[in-house]
């Protein structure tokens, strides 16, 4: 291969402006996939990922394109996820590329993620190209938005491909402006080897197929090689590029080309993401920069509603986790739940897909509790302990000092909503930093956030208070001292373990009385009047009661209709088997469920 005629890029954009589709065009403008197996969006290949419209993975192929100069180029598109959980596996995507085409909707101008994205894209030095999409919309205003792109952004956006990907109109405009624009990969083949690892995925039958852009040297099939963060060695056993829809084996790659290697690797934890590559013979002196172990945010626990679940629970995670190196599990155990896994996540987006996973791929029911994230806390002997579960939440009187994380936070809206974000942003805690304009009618607006409070319900309660106009970016910043408690939830006066949690004492209040009420309002009557109590250390904070029983089930039959009381008495015994014994107070799975829903 020729290293003038590679290009390697990748596509940024907000949500929905157009990225999936621009990249399904690209490929079949290259011909890289006959026309009766396209599927719309190849890119994003799991189910999942189609319904929420996002990209999990990052992914990457091959096109070649035949130039208007008569030129064969190879076209590496790396996919990068669109979703801030995911934002370091973006970073180091776009360390593999030489260049960045933007692609921004002709009706709705530059958003949140536009910005974001270009700001990382720029952080790699990458030539930056835009695009504007949707020209077929009524709505439509190519002209203003190419402005917008000038003003907010100053990149020069007179020339930028005006494109409709949904009617394949204009996309050689698009393919040309990347090769006349986008500069070639340096790096010199005869290097000791180092290549940044980008993705990897796992494959029952061939190991851990590892994802990587050569930067110096070349990778060649049956070589040694060594991953320098993790320190693992493996021999090369297939090498090669990936197309659409497969993979091309080939006997070397050189500087600056993309593609997979595979090694009878057994875990994906070995080929993390930021990794390099390495010959075992002459290896280099220095790993690539910029790489970051994963770092969970969010954990959860989760348990299956049928405890006799609990070892297909544990094969449900440890087969996700072969994919994916930045979840964590370990087993924990819960008196009102039986055997379980406290998991970390990158945040909210990947708890959820990873519990959706779980209950569609394995077919289980799980209950999860509460989700947390890592607390600090110093205590009087001078050690530092973490804390995700507030089972581990050391007593008040050993604490020192607890401190939670912050996050730096960006919104960026039309102005005449940040009369509804900010008393939002208060409600949570926000320190307020700086209100910027970016043009007449779009702020960003700078905050320093716990991240306790952007975990639950911001995003959503920010998209509600904006008709959907202000968007989101934050990205966890440092520790800071914080005045925290642990509610314990009592029901009959024994505490429900699996309903504790950890507050800011502002916010244990409200939430303590709510979760009192929800308890409340879905535990059924007992026999017995049942007292549902929170409280912070021995102090009772909230308090309702459940009235005690009266009727008998039956009572209501009168007597005549039988069929209709054994449907009644087994609907009960159905019921029974999901109850779930809290101390001396039995409630069904359903209502401990929606107890546990955030809300
Ligand atoms: P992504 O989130 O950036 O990957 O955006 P998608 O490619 O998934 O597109 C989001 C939505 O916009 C989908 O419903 C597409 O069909 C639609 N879309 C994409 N390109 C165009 C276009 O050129 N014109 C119109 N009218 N709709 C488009
Ligand atoms: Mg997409």
């Amino acid at each position: 291969t020729d290293q003038s005629k590679i290009r390697n890029f990748s596509i940024i954009a907000h949500i929905d402006h157009g990225k999936s589709t621009l990249s399904d065009r690209l490929i079949e403008k290259c011909d890289a996939v006959e026309a009766r197996e396209m599927e719309s969006q190849l890119l994003d290949n799991m189910d999942l990922e189609r319904e929420r419209g996002i990209t999990i993975k990052a992914r990457a192929v091959k096109l070649n394109y035949a130039a208007a100069d008569g030129q064969i180029y190879e076209l590496n598109l790396i996919d990068t996820p669109g979703h801030v959980d995911f934002n370091y596996e973006v970073s180091r995507s776009l360390a593999a590329c030489e260049g960045a085409v933007l692609v921004v909707d002709a009706a709705q101008g530059i958003e949140a993620q536009t910005l974001a994205n270009t700001y990382l894209a720029l952080e790699h030095d990458l030539e930056i190209r835009p695009v504007i999409n949707k020209i077929d919309l009524p709505a439509a205003d190519p002209q203003r938005v190419k402005k917008e792109v000038e003003d907010i952004i100053g990149l020069e956006a007179q020339d930028a491909p005006e494109i409709s990907a949904k009617l394949g109109v204009n996309i050689d405009a698009v393919l040309e402006d990347i090769v006349t624009h986008v500069p070639p990969p340096k790096g010199d083949p005869a290097a000791p080897l180092k290549a940044l690892v980008f993705d990897s995925q796992y494959d029952a039958y061939r190991g851990v197929i590892v994802y990587f852009r050569v930067m110096e040297g070349t990778l060649r099939m049956g070589m040694g090689v060594k991953m320098m963060a993790s320190g693992a060695k493996y021999e090369v056993l297939e090498c090669g590029h990936l197309l659409p829809l497969g993979m091309e084996p080939c006997k070397e790659l050189i500087a600056g080309e993309v593609g997979y290697f595979t090694a009878s690797i057994k875990n994906v934890k070995d080929t993390q993401v930021g990794d390099t590559v390495t010959g075992t013979e002459n290896p280099a002196a220095q790993p690539l920069p910029g790489y970051r172990p994963a770092k969970a945010m969010v954990y959860c626990g989760i348990y299956t509603e049928d405890g006799s679940e609990y070892p297909d629970l544990r094969d449900a995670l440890e087969k996700l986790q072969l994919n994916d190196a930045s979840l964590s599990f370990e087993p924990e155990s819960s008196a009102a739940l039986g055997f379980g896994f406290r998991c970390g996540f990158l945040g909210m987006l990947h708890m959820e897909i990873i519990q959706e996973r779980i209950e569609r791929e394995f077919d289980l029911d799980l209950i999860t509790t509460l989700p947390s994230v890592i607390y600090e806390i110093t205590k009087t002997d001078g050690t530092v302990v973490l804390v995700d579960n507030p089972h581990n939440y050391p007593d008040p009187a050993l604490i020192l000092e607890a401190k939670e994380p912050y996050a730096k936070v960006s919104i960026i809206s039309p102005p005449d909503y940040v009369g509804n974000i900010m008393p939002m942003c208060q409600e949570r805690r926000a320190e307020f930093k700086d209100m910027q304009y970016l043009d007449t009618n779009l702020v960003e607006l700078h905050y320093s956030m716990p991240l306790n409070e952007i975990i639950y319900d911001f995003f959503d309660t920010l998209k509600a208070r904006t008709k959907g106009y202000a968007s989101l970016d934050y990205e966890l910043d440092k520790y800071l001292p914080s005045d925290l408690v642990k509610v314990d939830m009592l029901l009959n006066g024994d505490g429900v373990d699996a309903l504790s949690f950890i507050a800011h004492r502002d916010k244990a209040y409200p939430r303590a009385r709510r979760l009192c009420e929800k308890l409340k309002d879905n535990i059924p009557r007992q026999l017995f009047e049942v007292p549902v109590q929170a409280a912070i250390g021995g102090k009772i904070i909230a308090r309702e009661t459940v009235k005690a029983m009266r009727k008998d089930v039956l009572a209501k039959c009168y007597g005549g209709d039988i069929t209709r009381k054994k449907k009644l008495l087994e609907k009960q015994k159905e019921g029974k088997k999901k109850m779930r014994s809290l101390g001396s107070v039995q409630i069904p799975t359903e209502a401990f469920m929606a107890v546990l829903k955030l809300d």
